[in-house]
Formats: C-alpha cells, structure tokens, sequence
C-alpha cells in the first residue's frame, strides 16, 4: 500500500470508509434516504457559505464540470472561457459540444489570472452569457481569486461556473459573497472521499437561466433541472449511489469538525513553497500558488519518473508527475485534504530530501528539518 499525496485522490480516513459499508435501503423509495441526501446538501451549502442549493451527482468532477456547461449552454450562446491552465482551456470543449461558442481569454500559464487585465477586456467584451474558469488549475497549481473574478462578470450580467474540485476546503470559498452562479466540486480531492461523485452548488441566477431556455437541454444525465424538485417530489433521476453519498457525508462531518482547516492548509502550503525555495528547487509559478497543491521544476540533470519511481519503490510515497504541456517538467505533491498534516508532509519531504540526493541534486538545506522549523 502506497501513500498518496498526490492532488487527488488524496487519502480518506477511516471513518470514511467505514460508513461506506453501513447497511443499504433502497435510495429510490426510502423517503429517509431522501431526508438523508437532503441534508447533506445542506451541509454542503452551509460549509461553501452559500444559501444556494447543493446537488449530488453520480460520477466524478468531471460530471459536475460537463453538467453545468450542459445545462446552461444553448447552440450559438456566447462563452468566456478563462484559460490558465489545462482544466480553464478544457472548459471550451464542454462548451462547443453543447453547441455553444466558446471564446477563449487566455492568460499568462505561470501567474495568477490578472484580475485588473480582464476588468479592462471586460469593458469592450462582455455580451456573454457565462463564462468559465478554475479556482486551483491542479496540473501547475494555479489558483486564481474567484472572489473578484466573480463578482466582476456578475456586474455584466455573465453568469459564472467555477470549478473549485482541487482547492475548496483547501483555500476558503464564500460563494454567495464571491456571487457564483454554479460551483463544481468533486469527492476525491480535499473532501477526501473516494473518486466517484461531484456536486454542484447552484444559484437562482442559474436556475432560472436553465429553466428560461428555449431549446432543451441536449442531455440527460448531464441536466441538473432534472434535480431541482426531487425533494418535494420524492424522486431522482437515477438511482443515487447510497454508499458513496453515506461515506461523502462522513468526509463533511469531518470538515465541519475540524474549524482550523483553512489554517492548516494555509500553513503548510507555505511552509512546503518556503523549503523547497531554501533548498534550491524552483517552484514552477511565479504567482497564483494554492495551498492545496506544491508543484517544482524537476532539476534538469534528472527526470520526473526517476523521482517518482524512488519515492514510490523506495519510500511507498506516491507523488505526482503532470500531463499535456507540463508532462515531464513538473512534481507535484499533494496536501491537500486528509494528505494536509505536518506527519504526511515530514515523512514526504523526509522521503523525497534522501531521493533527490541519491539522484545527485545538491540540496541546501534539509528538507524535513526546515519544513518543520517553518511550521512551528
Ligand atoms: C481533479 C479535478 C477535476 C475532476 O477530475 P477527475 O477526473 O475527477 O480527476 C476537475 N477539475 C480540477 C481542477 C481537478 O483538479
């Protein structure tokens, strides 16, 4: 068995697990269950600040991310897609597939997005009907500040859909003060629940713009209308995945039992950028870091899979390498969720200081003895 800390999946703890295997009610005619996955909406709306309701769907954040676009877009509506990173341009496709016309802002890939630069393009360019854009872009760790991104477009009227997968509950979200029409989350990520399910918070704003439509809705299992009256009418459009949402639950208890979740992210994402910049590794951004997600240069005398194979063979650790234009050039190590302790960071940067020395880079300081100086 490996340790994972990678941005995602990250670790689930062991109460997690456990309420997986609780005994299962049929979740189609059982009103209790309904009860149950009502609640925990709302505890799910309530820990997001947000009076705006939360639906659970049955598959990945990636569903969540595609159900949006689905249900807002109609053929030949105009789309911002803010693009960042590889999850910010990935948005156009889901946009384009719906019949939509996505128009790509694309930014600097190495600072976070200038807020001001958009204000300026926003000035001529603004008869969109929404726009997209990523919270923590994961492959590079780029986090962008969704609370005036947001607002910003919301003064146009543009509708906002976030995807906040990798760094809600890892960096704070307020969305009814940042003003998010449709927020995207996923259970595999700090939440750290199993992959399997994402949610998506959404405003009245988005409602009645799905509602308004006047072609349908080129989807089914991708229409979030079709989850708007469950509640009152007893009944959801497929068969909801009892165990998983019984185990997503007990990943929300633990988040709402622990009040110094923010900090301990805060903490250690700084503390993890401050020791490899001491020892001499490059941090990957120059801007825009999360603190769900470390992501360095690979020192160019040796290459990402060789840190990777030794972490994992030699010290059962799995980091991350990354994809598309970062694949080779990058490691990440993941604290974010259940991986965001001083212990899993020790044992982490204690693993990886004896492999990038073996592999012959010269580090200035010891990895684990500064990052635990830092922390305290
Ligand atoms: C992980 C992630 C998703 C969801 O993708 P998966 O296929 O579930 O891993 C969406 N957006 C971002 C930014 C992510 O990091």
């Amino acid at each position: 068995m490996y340790k994972i800390m990678t941005p995602g999946p990250t670790q689930v703890a062991e109460n997690v697990r456990t309420a997986r295997s609780r005994v299962c009610t049929n979740p189609d005619i059982d009103t209790e269950f309904v009860e149950f996955y009502k609640e925990t909406c709302e505890l799910i709306s309530s820990l997001l600040f947000t009076k705006n309701e939360t639906y659970i769907l049955d598959g990945e954040g990636i569903l969540g991310l595609e159900a949006a676009c689905a249900s807002l877009t109609e053929p030949g509506d105009k789309v911002l897609v803010i693009d960042n990173g590889i999850y910010g341009k990935g948005f156009a496709d889901f946009v384009s597939m719906y019949g939509g016309k996505p128009e790509i802002y694309h930014a600097d890939y190495l600072r976070t997005l200038d807020v001001d630069a958009l204000a300026s393009y926003l000035e001529i360019h603004h008869d969109y009907k929404y726009a997209t854009l990523v919270h923590c872009d994961t492959p590079s760790g780029m986090l962008n500040d969704i609370g005036r991104i947001c607002p910003l477009l919301k003064k146009y009227g543009i509708l906002t859909v976030v995807d906040s997968v990798s760094a809600m509950f890892g960096e704070p979200v307020r969305a009814d003060d940042f003003q998010i029409d449709l927020l995207c989350g996923g259970s595999q990520k700090a939440v750290s629940a199993p992959p399997g399910l994402s949610f998506v918070v959404v405003s009245e704003d988005a409602k009645n713009a799905m509602k308004n439509r006047k072609t349908p809705i080129a989807s089914f299992y991708a229409n979030l209308t079709t989850f708007f009256n469950y509640y009152e009418e007893k009944w959801f459009p497929y068969t909801m995945p009892i165990s998983d949402i019984y185990g997503l639950r007990a990943a929300f208890d633990n988040i709402a039992a622990d009040p110094d979740i923010l900090k301990r992210h805060a903490i250690i994402g700084s503390a993890a950028r401050e020791t490899l910049k001491a020892a001499g590794l490059k941090l990957h951004l120059e801007s825009g870091f999360s603190n769900t997600v470390t992501v360095f240069d690979v020192p160019e005398e040796i290459t990402a899979d060789a840190i990777l194979k030794e972490m994992k063979e030699k010290h059962n650790i799995m980091l991350a390498g990354s994809f598309d234009e970062f694949s080779g050039k990058v490691i990440r190590i993941g604290h974010m969720g259940a991986n965001a302790t001083i212990s899993n960071m020790i044992e982490t940067f204690t693993a990886l200081d004896k492999v990038l020395r073996e592999l012959g880079v010269n580090l200035k300081i010891s990895l684990p003895e500064y990052f635990l100086k830092f922390t305290y």
